[in-house]
């Protein structure tokens, strides 16, 4: 499905996150890897799969991750992901692949996107962002001409990522809201559920509340 032109929105059949082709160049996540087959259909239907070189991984999550070795195998793409995040990636360890009745598989992150990182299609240019909390290595990508950003599990529709799992950090999580604040996004694109347009600002402040107010409680 296009949500932005330049953008599809693959997947997210649960408990796949969202999976994005920018340009029919670059993926952003590859899911479980449950429905790999069906991405790869939709793919090959889209664009010419032979043009993406780079997969991002927004976090190390198994329903972010679990895709990661299929999309490789069947494209030879480089795997990027924050540094952070990047040993869990690979190992397994602190994926919680066991919350989707799962086993890691091992695979090789062969990018790390340090802060500002620049990502270019050939339409798009996405700043790397780190947004830690939900995970140590936890990145958004931002298109500041645009005005878009892709935020894993940073920031949904209507909710932010949980701060429960193993490297998950609800003050870090604020601090990264507080940085996003201070950009200007029209589009969200969140790891979970649906896109949104319009009234991001808000979204982020409600959640920078709603985190501060239940700290006291
Ligand atoms: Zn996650």
């Amino acid at each position: 499905m296009q949500i932005y032109k330049g953008i599809e929105l693959l997947g997210g059949i649960d408990p796949d996150c969202n999976v994005y082709l920018v340009d029919g160049e670059l993926i952003i996540d590859s899911g479980t890897g449950n429905y790999f087959g069906d991405m790869k259909k939709e793919i090959e239907k889209l664009c010419n799969a032979g043009n993406i070189r780079l997969l991002v991984n927004t976090h190390c999550h198994f329903d972010h991750i679990g895709g990661n070795k299929k999309f490789q195998d069947w494209l030879k793409l480089s795997i990027a992901a924050h540094s952070a995040d990047k040993k869990s990636i690979e190992t397994g360890n602190g994926s919680v692949a066991e919350l989707f009745g799962q086993k890691a598989r091992i695979m090789t992150v062969n990018k790390t996107l340090r802060t500002g990182a620049l990502i270019k299609t050939t339409n798009f240019m996405f700043e790397v962002l780190p947004t830690p909390g939900h995970t140590p290595g936890s990145i958004c990508l931002y298109e500041k001409s645009k005005k878009i950003l892709i935020s894993g599990d940073t920031l949904f529709e209507n909710a932010v990522g949980r701060t429960d799992l193993p490297g998950g950090d609800r003050d870090q999580l604020v601090n990264s809201l507080k940085m996003l604040s201070q950009l200007q996004i029209e589009y969200l694109l969140p790891g979970h559920g649906s896109p949104k347009k319009g009234g991001v600002d808000f979204l982020i402040k409600q959640m920078i509340n709603f985190l501060s107010e239940s700290k006291k409680i």
